[in-house]
């Protein structure tokens, strides 16, 4: 007789079989295993910043990460209003750029990252709806090293003191973010002018899986119980992805890494 165990507390699904380690399908909105895949995707981002952080050593050159937080245009911009999948559409399209010659990822956002002497990273889209109207934003790592780095950007968060305590649990602490208004770099690009961009001080980069802790916002596992039942379906058909012309499926890609962080071996894409 096979029993049907519950794979992980709170999971919607059975398995007959205690070796399975695989997670829901993402439309099925299960907040167990959409906490496994935040939490899998923060150490990913532990391990490449540690693979960074070992490489900046070796070669002596002192390296420098924060995290932008990118936003949709204003509520004038018809954006604003538009469904899920089409805000998500709007955050990774493909765009010309005033003064560049052919396309641009990401509305132009990598291409200005490069610029901005940003070596790689990875963008993580998160959506809410807490209005009616849905709201995209964007976390993006961004990794470099301190003399190439001149990202016309503030820093603009005050993080409160890390519990220097071994045994505690990684929660992340409860950010001050103070949010800042940029008209010159970031609505060109067709995106809001609020941002935050918060950079790593030296003694957080000592320990990247404890850092990728407390930036754990970026990977924040989605939470189901906050979307009502007609937005579940939104959510849900969303995630489900579409069919492809050959016959497979292709999926929302929520995550996306760029430079350096896109050509690297499997074990350290994030996508
Ligand atoms: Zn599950």
């Amino acid at each position: 007789m096979v029993i049907g165990v519950e794979l992980r507390p709170g999971c919607k699904r059975v398995s007959y079989s205690t070796t399975d380690r695989n997670l829901c399908a993402r439309w099925r909105l299960c907040p167990a295993c959409e906490d496994v895949r935040a939490r899998r995707m923060q150490a990913k981002i532990a391990r490449r910043l540690q693979h960074e952080v070992d490489w900046a050593n070796d070669v002596g050159w002192d390296l420098k990460v924060g995290i932008l937080t990118t936003t949709l245009p204003g509520k004038e911009s018809a954006i604003r209003q538009a469904g899920l999948e089409q805000q998500v559409d709007y955050l990774c399209s493909r765009t010309t750029l005033p003064g560049y010659t052919g396309w641009h990822s990401m509305r132009g956002l990598n291409t200005k990252l490069k610029e901005w002497g940003v070596m790689g990273g990875s963008h993580h889209i998160e959506f809410t709806n807490t209005s009616g109207n849905w709201n995209c934003h964007m976390h993006s790592v961004l990794v470099g090293f301190e003399n190439d780095w001149n990202v016309p950007l503030k820093d603009c968060a005050k993080w409160s003191e890390w519990n220097d305590d071994l045994t505690m649990k990684l929660v992340p602490e409860k950010l001050e973010v103070m949010t800042r208004s940029n008209k010159r770099e970031l609505s060109p690009l067709g995106l809001g002018r609020i941002y935050t961009l918060d950079v790593a001080h030296e003694d957080e980069l000592a320990r990247p899986v404890r850092y990728a802790a407390k930036v754990s916002y970026v990977t924040k596992a989605m939470d189901v119980k906050k979307f009502n039942v007609g937005l579940r379906g939104e959510v849900s058909d969303f995630l489900a992805g579409k069919p492809t012309r050959t016959g497979g499926r292709s999926y929302p890609r929520l995550a996306r890494s760029f430079g350096s962080w896109s050509n690297n071996p499997a074990d350290m894409l994030l996508d």
